[in-house]
């Protein structure tokens, strides 16, 4: 590896039919790129990767394309698609023996790329992970504001270690990667176990801005799919909280039972339905949720003990 004074930065991208922005991306990240190693800030060997997450479109010709014509573009391309975090995961560990510092940015310039200076100069004068936060949610639409605040703080509520704002735009070091590598989760949840890992961190402010081109590809259900994967994932809350309730329906059945027992030594019984059928239905509809939230961290546990591989590579461009 090159000394501290000039590092070799890598910049994963996670793509997946991103044929519309990716001539951009590749031009505006090898820019960057080539502009730092002018000014001696990295070596002339740090890269920019695309890693191409299975793509139905024309992603895969364009990032060859564009490796063959720009200096610093490299491409990686995954056997089939995987999903974000795992094409993300694909692209750090394959790469992090041949840089100093990784650092992933998606690759629809929602991140705004003039930040990764900043954060290479924080890399450099020691920082190991360089968390980008969004400063706000302008482009972002209403609701989907609302329930990103509402994920960050149910997170908080369940004690999962993440940062506020934070995607996965970040810097990490080497030796976090290398960390991170022991991780053999499937579940992939990056944003939670990059801070369980440790070192020293800092953080950089950034406008989320607008997607350059194409279409989201985390509609409203993949979003709440991957909050819940985040929640059961770094946390046994909901299942204490399923105790709880049930603790507590206990408690007003046993009240219940007192009420009827004396109704009965008073003699005075009512043959009404609605004591009996009611929570009948109440406790039936509690027993599913519990048994959903149980089955939830079931299926979780399944799926981990398989051990099956997260992704598997196909090939390479430089
Ligand atoms: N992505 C991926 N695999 C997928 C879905 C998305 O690699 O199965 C990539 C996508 O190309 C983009 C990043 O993950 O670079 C974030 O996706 P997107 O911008 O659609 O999400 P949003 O910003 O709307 O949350
Ligand atoms: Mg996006």
């Amino acid at each position: 590896m090159e000394n501290n004074h000039k590092p070799i930065i890598g910049v994963v991208s996670p793509c997946y039919n991103e044929e519309l922005v990716l001539p951009e991306t590749s031009v505006q990240l090898n820019a960057i790129i080539a502009d730092l190693v002018a000014r001696n800030i990295i070596s002339e060997k740090s890269f920019a990767v695309f890693v191409d997450d299975g793509s139905k479109d024309k992603t895969w010709s364009i990032i060859e394309e564009k490796a063959s014509q720009l200096t610093h573009i490299k491409g990686l391309k995954l056997a089939g698609n995987v999903g974000h975090q795992k094409a993300l995961l694909a692209g750090l560990l394959t790469f992090k023996d041949e840089a100093d510092a990784l650092i992933s940015i998606d690759a629809d310039l929602q991140d705004d790329v003039r930040v990764i200076e900043e954060m290479i100069i924080k890399y450099k004068s020691g920082i190991d992970v360089v968390y980008g936060v969004r400063k706000e949610r302008a482009t972002d639409t209403f609701f989907k504001r609302n329930t990103a605040l509402l994920f960050y703080n149910l997170m908080k509520k369940m004690k999962v270690n993440i940062i506020h704002n934070h995607a996965d735009y970040r810097l990490c070091s080497q030796r976090v990667l290398n960390a991170l590598a022991e991780f053999g989760e499937v579940n992939l949840f990056l944003r939670g176990i990059i801070p369980t890992i440790g070192f020293n961190k800092d953080l950089v402010y950034y406008d989320r801005l607008e997607r350059f081109a194409g279409e989201s590809k985390y509609p409203f259900r993949k979003m709440a799919a991957f909050a819940w994967n985040g929640v059961t994932s770094f946390s046994n809350y909901p299942l204490k909280l399923v105790t709880i309730i049930g603790f507590v329906i206990f408690f007003f059945c046993l009240l219940m039972t007192g009420y009827a027992l004396f109704a009965l030594y008073t003699g005075n019984v009512v043959p009404g339905w609605l004591s009996t059928v009611l929570p009948m239905y109440f406790l039936g509809g509690v027993q599913l949720f519990c048994f959903g939230i149980l089955g939830e961290y079931i299926g979780k546990i399944y799926s981990e003990v398989k051990q099956r591989p997260r992704y598997f590579i196909d090939k390479r461009v430089e």
